[in-house]
């Protein structure tokens, strides 16, 4: 058994069920738990090592909800920075075509490091393109050797053009050959049990890359395993258009009739949605990954968020993929949900706190997980701060330090630790070789880009 004390923060916000916010006092982590939160006297003792948190804020480590790490790979490309989603997507096809094992590990170290200095202790990918020789497994390393908490996704496409889908051919999947691929990954790496660092999850691309078929197979599977289900849905008005033509009926409406609700189901985007279809998903506890960049970035709409919260639909927050973003930063992500809820006229419509809230407790909850996203004893020790003399804070934090994380510029972090685990300490992360690592994935980058 090892111990650690986080001693004398100025502040601790557990996002507990009370909502407390702490001052001055330290948090014992025994093994990869939390075991208490109290005064630096009742805990010293008990501790084999300790870290001054003094002039501190801690929190949980923000969990990522939906995202596509290969795609740090193709950020910026030119002729897709100016696109909306069908477009965006066709040209990058051709590019992602040309992935391979080496990259599919180069990009994920490099993304996850992004995403853990930044302040993500928990994150979701779906990797949904397999050519060459790329599986899940190389991502699935990456995350282990970087110490990240890991929700691995299964994507899958396997409408290509010829069948009406909008992929080409060449990158789409058999369904036999996805089906026994999804059971060999979750029978392998999928862990059930609290504190899980691995999950795997079922999630087939979107409706207009994978056939009703796949969808309903997919959700059995899902099922049998007891493992979530994951998909792309409502994310743009082209979207919504190809469901009404190709299957009759609505985005929400056609995952209905596939059994994709139910608490164990959570859909990336959910940008249009209709009033009656927010109370659809409330009734089933069908979860949704609000990605505030990738809507902007690809003018595809601002999704509902208010309307969500108020309607009690669980939503959680996500960068998305780098390539529609261009970037993985959880607490900018936040600053910018909070941001999109107000321009239409709602100065109220998303606040800080709420903001955090649906970055921790509502990551946790669409991901099937109460064990990560507040600190309380007996939560798993997932635990990132800041240092509250940062510049950005100055005369922010000292009326607010909740409000100042997110209202100030997002800032990386200075301590992360992920399972009990310093990952990060004084800003700088401890498990991987970042100059090296970023030298290398540009020149993966330029090869694969410059190849396609
Ligand atoms: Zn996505």
């Amino acid at each position: 058994m090892t111990t650690l004390l986080l001693k004398d923060a100025d502040l601790i916000i557990t996002m507990d069920n009370c909502h407390r916010r702490i001052e001055g006092d330290s948090l014992l982590i025994r093994d990869n738990l939390v075991q208490a939160i109290g005064p630096a006297r009742d805990l010293a003792g008990q501790a084999d090592r300790e870290i001054d948190a003094s002039g501190m804020l801690l929190m949980p480590g923000l969990v990522n909800t939906h995202h596509h790490l290969y795609q740090t790979l193709t950020r910026a490309v030119p002729e897709a920075q100016d696109v909306e989603l069908f477009t965006w997507l066709k040209t990058l096809y051709l590019i992602w075509a040309n992935l391979d094992a080496d990259a599919v590990y180069t990009r994920a170290k490099t993304d996850l490091a992004e995403l853990i200095l930044s302040d993500c202790t928990t994150a979701a990918d779906r990797l949904y393109i397999y050519p060459n020789d790329v599986t899940i497994d190389d991502e699935i390393r990456a995350a282990r050797e970087i110490g990240i908490r890991f929700t691995a996704t299964r994507g899958s496409m396997s409408r290509g053009e010829s069948q009406g889908g909008l992929p080409p051919d060449s990158v789409v999947e058999s369904e036999a050959a996805i089906l026994k691929d999804t059971r060999r990954v979750i029978e392998a790496y999928h862990d059930p049990s609290p504190g899980a660092m691995l999950q795997i999850a079922v999630a087939p691309c979107s409706p207009f890359s994978v056939t009703e078929d796949l969808m309903r197979e997919s959700a059995r599977l899902a099922r049998a395993y007891g493992v979530q289900l994951h998909t792309h849905l409502a994310e743009t008005k082209d979207e919504e258009a190809y469901c009404l033509e190709t299957v009759g009926r609505r985005p929400v409406a056609y995952a209905e009739s596939l059994d994709w609700v139910g608490d164990d189901v959570w859909f990336a985007h959910g940008v249009h949605i209709s009033p009656s279809e927010i109370d659809r998903l409330a009734r089933t506890r069908t979860g949704i990954a609000h990605c505030p960049s990738s809507n902007m970035r690809l003018a595809s709409g601002i999704a509902p968020v208010r309307a969500y919260l108020d309607g009690a639909v669980p939503v959680g927050l996500a960068v998305d993929g780098s390539a529609s973003n261009d970037s993985s930063h959880m607490l900018g992500e936040a600053r910018l949900a909070m941001l999109l809820q107000r321009v239409s006229g709602n100065p109220a419509g998303l606040s800080a706190e709420e903001a955090l809230w649906i970055a921790t407790r509502g990551g946790a909850e669409v991901l099937g997980r109460d064990d990560i996203g507040q600190l309380a004893p007996g939560k798993a020790a997932d635990i990132i701060g800041y240092r509250l003399d940062k510049l950005s804070y100055a005369g922010g934090a000292v009326h607010d330090g909740v409000a100042a994380t997110v209202f100030c510029t997002p800032q990386d972090v200075d301590l992360s630790i992920i399972n009990g685990a310093v990952i990060v300490e004084d800003g700088h992360l401890l498990t991987i070789d970042l100059p090296s690592t970023i030298e290398h994935h540009n020149a993966v980058a330029t090869r694969l880009v410059g190849t396609h």
